[in-house]
């Protein structure tokens, strides 16, 4: 793999053309979205596209998701677009949502990795829409972390997995959202939710039936079948053991203040905090906020070197779905029921 320098630019007009650049020349550039940082590359050059698995370490059988800057692209990439879509389309998009259809030749299979579909995404972030149109060109781009690691939800964040990997790196503060895209497909006029997001199941079954993946919820055994390859990897892991706790508030404080210990933390939500009495990072409260802190608080314990986190159950309704899911994979699918005494 090549060395780079690598800059941190801003979203200023010049950078971007600077990064834009970057792009039809093959290389590879970290962009903020409202969801968590791409690692952006073309995604009609199989050499570019490359460089986002070898700078990543990902497995080569794990799909990019292509970023459009307008919604009437679409029909440029993928083909045979249900109704449904383009009325998803236009309450959602821009936005958190990846809808996954038919593919068109052009996109080559490095970027699907060798499925006939692809995922197609319109940002809801305005410097990563101005950096697509600049490019001219549609833009492969997975989250911007070292494979396994926790999702990057700032530019320092990018910095931490990538320096040296890739040349450039926008600098668009921090992720509004914090979890990656609501990813679903379609099924004979209905909606399967593949991967939850901000975009919610409940949000999305007010226009067609949603059918729930079990392995949203669920670990995929060996060698098991799923509908979308992100389900089979362990993600979003800090290096402690995340367990995740779940119980009513008391009976959490009770679990995790009987349990302190060198590189033992509890992981909160914010009003639970002021009860723990081991030390601890508190991860909001709604789950828009659980949403948005998570995957800098996962990294936070790598930094203070924890070795056991114990978690509060966040709520899984509505976009609780997306931080629960993220949550039990960066557990492993550790979780404790504590029971009622
Ligand atoms: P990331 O790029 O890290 O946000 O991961 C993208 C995820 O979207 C993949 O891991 C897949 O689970 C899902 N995905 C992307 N494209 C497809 C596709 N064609 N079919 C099913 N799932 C997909
Ligand atoms: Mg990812």
């Amino acid at each position: 793999m090549m060395s780079y320098e690598t800059r941190l630019l801003t979203s200023s007009e010049e950078d971007i053309e600077y990064a834009a650049g970057l792009i039809r020349q093959g290389e590879l550039v970290g962009m903020p979205t409202e969801t968590v940082y791409g690692l952006a590359a073309d995604a009609e050059n199989p050499v570019a596209v490359k460089k986002i698995f070898e700078a990543k370490g990902r497995p080569q059988d794990n799909p990019l998701i292509v970023h459009l800057a307008d919604i009437s692209q679409i029909e440029e990439y993928v083909r045979d677009v249900p109704d449904i879509a383009y009325k998803l389309a236009e309450n959602f998009c821009p936005g958190p949502l990846t809808m996954v259809l038919p593919k068109r030749d052009r996109i080559p299979d490095i970027t699907s990795a060798g499925l006939d579909t692809v995922g197609i995404r319109i940002p809801g972030h305005k410097t990563a829409r101005v950096l697509i149109k600049a490019s001219g060109k549609a833009i492969a781009a997975p989250s911007a972390n070292l494979s396994g690691s926790p999702s990057p939800t700032a530019a320092e964040h990018v910095m931490k997995d990538m320096e040296g990997r890739i040349p450039a790196v926008i600098d668009g503060g921090s992720c509004p959202v914090g979890v990656e895209s609501t990813v679903i497909s379609f099924e004979d006029g209905r909606i399967r939710l593949l991967r939850p997001g901000f975009v919610s199941a409940e949000e999305l079954s007010e226009f067609a039936e949603v059918i729930t993946d079990r392995h949203i919820t669920e670990a995929a055994s060996e060698g098991e079948q799923v509908r979308s390859p992100g389900m089979k990897y362990k993600h979003y892991s800090p290096k402690a053991n995340v367990t995740i706790i779940e119980g009513s508030e008391k009976e959490y404080l009770k679990y995790v203040n009987s349990r302190g210990g060198e590189g033992v933390f509890a992981m909160p939500f914010d009003s639970t905090a002021a009860d723990c009495k081991i030390p601890g990072i508190s991860y909001g409260d709604t789950s828009e906020e659980q949403a948005a802190r998570l995957f800098a608080v996962l990294r936070e314990f790598d930094e203070i070197g924890a070795r056991q986190v114990y978690a509060q159950c966040p709520s899984s309704d509505g976009v609780g779905l997306a931080v629960y899911n993220r949550l039990l994979r960066a557990a492993g699918f550790e979780i404790i029921k504590v029971q009622k005494e």
